[in-house]
C-alpha cells in the first residue's frame, strides 16, 4: 500500500483507546526505556537515546525529540504476551479446584522495531503452535493490534542486520511507520490498519519523503553495532559441542540467567505450588524460567548440566543451533538485549565469532 504521512501520534493513540485497546508503548522510567501502557502519546520518550555496549546501557539526551532514537530496553514485548508470572489454578481442602480466571486484554504495541516484530513472530511459533498450544498466549496474540517501526537509530549492540530481521520491519504488523524529523511516514499491513489509518488525520507522502526513510534506514543497516559471523551458524554450533571454548566462557559467566530473561524469544517457564500458612488453599502459579538454572535440567537425581560452561552451550547451542531443527530458523533476533544485560559483558556475536575462528562447525 501507499505511504502516507502523519504528524504526530497523539489521534492514533486516542483512536486506538477509545476502540478499547491497552496501549503499550516505551516510556522514559528510571534510568532506562521501559514499556508502560499509555493514555497519551506525549508519555513517550521524546529527546531520550540510549547508549549501550556489553554490561552497558545508559539514557542519553538527544538533540532532537525523536520518540523511537532508541535501542532495545531491558524489556520486551514478551512481557505482554507471555507474562512472567501467571496463576494456572487453585484447590482448597474442602476439594474444590478452580482454574486461574485470566484477564485478555486486548494489546496494541506502539513503536516494535522489527527484531521485536521477528520475535513476537517466534513466539506465536512456540507458544501459539504446534499440537499443544498455550491458550493464554493464544488469546492475547489474536487480539494484538501491531504498530511497528522501521529502525533508524540502531545501538551499538544491535545486529538485526546480519539476522535478516531488520532494520526494516518485516510483514505482521497491522501499521509501520518511519519515524522522520517532522512527522511520520505510515504504511498498512492488514485491513485492521488500513481502517484505522482512515480514521486519523494524513496525507499522502511524498516522492522526496519516500525516498528519505529509504535513504535513513539503508545507512541504518550500514550502522549496526555488530554482526553475526558470516556461517552456518547451525553448523557451527552441531560441531562445537567439543569446545574447549565452553570453559573459557564459563570463567566469565555468573549463570545468572539476565540473558535469557531479557531475551524476546526466551520462552520456558515452570510452575510452583504455594499454599497459605494454614494449608487449607494451595495455588499452582507458573513463572519464566532458565536454562541457566541449575534445577532446570534436574532429573531424578540431579541436574544434566551441573557445570556453567553446559548451560551456556545450551543456551547459545538452542538460540543459533537446534532451534532451526525445532521451529525452522534461528532462535536469535539480533537485539542485542542479552548484550547490553549481561553483567559481565559476554556477547553471543563474539562467542560465536570466537568458536567460527577456531574452527568448529
Ligand atoms: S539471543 Fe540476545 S540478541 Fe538474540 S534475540 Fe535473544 S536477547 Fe536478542
Ligand atoms: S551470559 Fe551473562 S547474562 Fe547470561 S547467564 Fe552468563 S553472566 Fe548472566
Amino acid at each position: 500500500m501507499s505511504q502516507v504521512i502523519v504528524d504526530d501520534l497523539s489521534t492514533l493513540v486516542e483512536v486506538l483507546i477509545g476502540d478499547g485497546y491497552r496501549v503499550i508503548g516505551p516510556t522514559r522510567s528510571g534510568s532506562a526505556i521501559q514499556l508502560a501502557e499509555l493514555t497519551d502519546a506525549g508519555q513517550l520518550p521524546a529527546g531520550w537515546g540510549v547508549e549501550t555496549g556489553p554490561g552497558h546501557y545508559r539514557l542519553r539526551r538527544r538533540t532532537d525529540n525523536a520518540v523511537f532514537a532508541h535501542s532495545a530496553g531491558p524489556q520486551s514485548w514478551k512481557t505482554y504476551l507471555h507474562p512472567s508470572r501467571r496463576k494456572l489454578w487453585s484447590t482448597d481442602r474442602n476439594g474444590t479446584f478452580e482454574p486461574a480466571a485470566e484477564e485478555t486484554p486486548r494489546y496494541a504495541l506502539l513503536g516494535v522495531r522489527g527484531c521485536d516484530l521477528a520475535a513476537i513472530g517466534k513466539l506465536r511459533d512456540v507458544l501459539g503452535g504446534g499440537s499443544h498450544p498455550d491458550g493464554s498466549f493464544q488469546a492475547r496474540y489474536q487480539s494484538l493490534f501491531v504498530v511497528a517501526v522501521n529502525c533508524t537509530e540502531p545501538g551499538e549492540v544491535c545486529f538485526c542486520a546480519s539476522m535478516g530481521t531488520g532494520p526494516t520491519a518485516g510483514a505482521g504488523a497491522d501499521l509501520t511507520l518511519t519515524e522522520m524529523p517532522d512527522h511520520f511516514l505510515v504504511s498498512a499491513g492488514t485491513a485492521g490498519g488500513r481502517e484505522l489509518l482512515a480514521r486519523i488525520g494524513h496525507r499522502d507522502a511524498t516522492t522526496a519523503e519516500t525516498d528519505a526513510a529509504t535513504a535513513a534506514l539503508d545507512t541504518a543497516a550500514q550502522r549496526m553495532g555488530r554482526a553475526m559471523p558470516e556461517v552456518d551458524l547451525r553448523a557451527l554450533l552441531a560441531g562445537s559441542r567439543e569446545s574447549s571454548h565452553w570453559a573459557d566462557v564459563a570463567e566469565r559467566c555468573l549463570t545468572c540467567g539476565n540473558c535469557t530473561m531479557v531475551c524476546p524469544t526466551c520462552f520456558c517457564t515452570t510452575t510452583e505450588d504455594v499454599t497459605d500458612l494454614t494449608g487449607d488453599h494451595a495455588e499452582r502459579w507458573q513463572r519464566w524460567s532458565s536454562c541457566f538454572e541449575l534445577d532446570f535440567s534436574y532429573v531424578h537425581g540431579g541436574s544434566v548440566r551441573g557445570s556453567g560452561a553446559s548451560r551456556y552451550r545450551q543456551w547459545i547451542t538452542h538460540k543459533l543451533g537446534t532451534w532451526h531443527d525445532q521451529f525452522g530458523g534461528s532462535g536469535c533476533v539480533g537485539c542485542g538485549r542479552c548484550i547490553a544485560w549481561c553483567p559481565v559483558g559476554i556477547d553471543l556475536t563474539e562467542e560465536a565469532g570466537r568458536l567460527a575462528e577456531s574452527g568448529h562447525g
